[in-house]
């Protein structure tokens, strides 16, 4: 499965039915088709380069406009050479010395260029140049004008491959300052601005989308100079985040991002939902059969969903609760309330693991309710998987647990009310919006343990309501977290020995290498050889390269308590329950997002015992940075992942440091939320304004705020809109 789960196959069978609208896709305003071409139509980008490009933008014009210098090569830094600095980039004036070719039978060697400036010499270094050119653009004797980057080499100077070589008296004066594009093997700086440069001219003059008062307030340029701007820094400076130019531009993306999310949230509403009004047996059954009370935010919470369940509006709830702030309970008894009123219910895990082990914890509540559940994963094959098909079908089972494969196109429900979907921070707005589209009618419940920033929230959940579960249920001690060097790893080792001869369990956490299975499971497998050695039959392993069967065998003979220590990658991070556990080491720590080392922290002192977690770092202590450190050092100071989600954001900074971009939250190209999160909280605002006021963008405003949403193919809830 993709890392942003399966969405689109996924929901066609359990969640079908009739599309909200059925006219025909808007279509795209016609002065941007120049911007949604193939990278090909641009002058000198063929198929090869375009395949380059896109790996560094993307597939389309457009994304080369959204693709940002990173630096700029200023041109009016001209020292002489004994002036230049080891790593700086330069433009020099120099006399052409002397060519020095590679022997013939060293094709492989360098070619090297010998240049002066009355002050020094600099080697000009070439690999696998054409000689013939050399000779023609560096003659011997003649002036050339050179920028790129300096090197010191052993007490010499040189510079590879000059990105300008430029002869005064053919092609006068260089540009004074030349934007730096990211770049991949094979895709040299010149083609990539030659590309960038031409995908620019195709940006057409646009309708004003922003208020007058608010260009007037913010002294925003038109969009055509930003962009324009942008790409064109003469500085540094014009890069900082704080430059009109950037700003007008971040609003206009988080514009178009908060108004996609507005106008979803609207559509979904206005679709017909259902009321849920049950007569509060089954939830009363159950709660009676639970060993505590509800503590009074999950109280809160189920209040909250109740009172969606019987509205006639369609749900679309997002639940934030920390590990362990027991929100499976809470959706297990929002469930029971649909069963109530005759519908079913799908409760979907992100893993298979976690499927079994939610049906397991949930047996004897359903049990005491009477309440028909079955498990539905990806290994139920044949006779079996076809006969749990049938009774879904049939109705004569009320819910089901399973993994998001599983819900796939041949599985049909006979009157699907509620989707729990848990752990939602694997899937984006994008796959939440297929959801909606094939769900008619049948609620939708989220339940996600990650803590998010507010800002961050804006983005990602505009378009639900949320919930939140702040308290912890009564008697949870804090985990007592500590940072230790991994050149203490025996002291460690010896401490969890002492840890498992007092009862406890322990999971030891091998991080993801460079995000390589293959490499990480082989880093997990030789810790497990190792801890074997000293701690023998009472180890287990588990990692993702291994098959279920064996996954499942391993988790079980830990959660059972057959095997005191799991070595494990971080599929353990949303999986595992296992109460008796109290210590959690974790290898690398600072290779881990914070937010992940608080998950993880989760996995301990669920039970009555006190957990303690241990931070391995990498490195002596006075080579983490300090960010690294401070980071390490919230972790041990807090236990509120709200509170570390915001730290977290603080001290990563700006851009896409967030850690984000891969769990499934929309990626900003010109905004960022660290920095510009003023801008975000204002365009949150316009786009609600918005949608009250002229639903349909149907104004002038409106139209040109299509513009807008198409350029930054924001356009999806365009399409659902009933007039245009
Ligand atoms: P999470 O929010 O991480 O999904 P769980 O739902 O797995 O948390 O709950 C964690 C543990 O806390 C479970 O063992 C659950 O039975 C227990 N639990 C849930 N609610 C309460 C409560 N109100 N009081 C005591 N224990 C609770
Ligand atoms: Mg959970």
């Amino acid at each position: 499965m993709s890392k942003f789960g399966d969405f689109p196959s996924v929901t066609r069978g359990f969640l079908d039915g009739e599309p909200w609208h059925r006219q025909s896709p808007r279509v795209r305003p016609s002065i941007l088709n120049p911007l949604f071409t193939d990278l090909t139509d641009l002058p000198g980008v063929g198929p090869k380069f375009a395949a380059l490009i896109q790996k560094v933008s993307g597939p389309r014009p457009v994304d080369l406009v959204l693709t940002l210098p990173t630096g700029v090569i200023d041109r009016s830094h001209r020292p002489m050479i004994d002036a230049t600095q080891d790593g700086e980039h330069a433009t020099l004036t120099v006399t052409i010395d002397k060519h020095e070719a590679p022997p013939a039978n060293r094709r492989s060697a360098p070619y090297r260029v010998l240049a002066s400036d009355g002050t020094g010499f600099i080697r000009l270094v070439f690999f696998r140049a054409h000689r013939d050119w050399l000779e023609k653009t560096l003659p011997e004797g003649a002036t050339r004008i050179i920028s790129g980057k300096v090197e010191a080499y052993g007490n010499q100077r040189q510079m590879v491959h000059p990105d300008a070589i430029v002869d005064p008296e053919a092609d006068g004066d260089l540009p004074s300052a030349e934007p730096i594009y990211p770049l991949t093997a094979g895709l040299q700086q010149k083609v990539m601005l030659k590309a960038s440069r031409a995908a620019l001219k195709r940006v057409p003059g646009l309708p004003e989308w922003q208020r007058d008062d608010v260009l007037a307030r913010e002294k925003f340029p038109t969009f055509g100079d930003a962009i324009y701007a942008v790409h064109q820094p003469q500085t540094r400076l014009d890069m900082a985040p704080e430059n009109p130019a950037r700003r007008r531009l971040a609003y206009d993306e988080f514009l178009a991002s908060q108004l996609a999310l507005a106008l979803t949230r609207k559509i979904q509403r206005s679709v017909g939902g259902r009321r849920f009004v049950g007569d509060g047996q089954l939830v009363a059954a159950a709660r009676g059969a639970l060993p505590f009370a509800l503590t009074g935010d999950q109280d809160k919470v189920l209040g909250e969903i109740k009172a969606d369940l019987e509205a006639k509006q369609k749900m679309v709830r997002l639940v934030q609760g920390d590990v362990g702030s027991g929100k499976t309970v809470v959706g297990l008894l929002a469930g029971l309330s649909v069963i109530e009123a005759g519908a079913q219910v799908a409760f979907m895990a992100p893993t298979e693991i976690l499927a079994r082990q939610h049906l397991a914890s949930m047996e004897p509540l359903l049990e005491a309710a009477g309440v028909s559940a079955l498990l539905l994963t990806g290994r139920d094959k044949g006779q079996e998987r076809a006969a749990k098909l049938r009774a879904l079908e049939e109705g004569y089972v009320q819910l089901a647990v399973g993994t998001h494969a599983v819900f796939s196109e041949d599985v049909a429900f006979h009157d699907l009310g509620l989707a729990i979907i848990d752990e939602q921070h694997r899937f984006g707005v994008q796959q939440r919006l297929k959801l909606q589209e094939k769900g008619r009618g049948t609620d939708v419940l989220v339940m996600t343990a990650t803590p998010i920033p507010r800002t961050l929230a804006l983005t990602a959940y505009g378009d639900m309501d949320v919930s939140q579960i702040r308290e912890k249920p009564p008697g949870r001690k804090p985990v007592d977290t500590r940072a230790i060097p991994l050149a203490r790893l025996a002291d460690v080792v010896e401490g969890v020995a002492r840890a498992i001869d007092a009862g406890g369990q322990v999971y030891w956490v091998c991080p993801l290498v460079e995000a390589n299975e293959q490499l990480s499971a082989t880093a997990a497998e030789e810790r497990f050889r190792e801890l074997q050695a000293r701690f023998g039959e009472q180890v287990e392993l588990v990692h993702g390269r291994m098959k279920s069967p064996e996954k499942d065998a391993a988790v079980r003979r830990f959660s059972e308590g057959n095997a005191k220590l799991l070595v494990a990658t971080t599929v353990i991070e949303v999986g595992v329950n296992a109460p008796d556990a109290t210590v959690i080491v974790i290898e690398h720590a600072e290779r881990f997002g914070l937010a992940q080392l608080h998950q993880l922290r989760g996995r301990v002192g669920r039970g009555d015992k006190p957990g303690s977690c241990i931070l391995l770092y990498g490195g002596a202590p006075g080579e983490l940075s300090e960010t690294t450190k401070a980071r390490l050092n919230v972790l041990r100071q807090s236990q509120d992942g709200f509170e570390i989600a915001e730290e977290d954001l603080r001290l990563r900074g700006s851009g896409d440091a967030l850690g984000t971009a891969q769990s499934g939250f929309p990626t900003f190209h010109l905004a960022s939320v660290g920095d510009h999160g003023s801008l975000l909280e204002m365009a949150t605002s316009d786009a609600n304004l918005i949608v009250e006021q002229d639903p349909e963008l149907s104004s002038e405003r409106g139209q040109a705020l299509r513009t807008l949403l198409y350029f930054f193919s924001r356009d999806d809830a365009i399409r659902r809109l009933r007039s245009g």
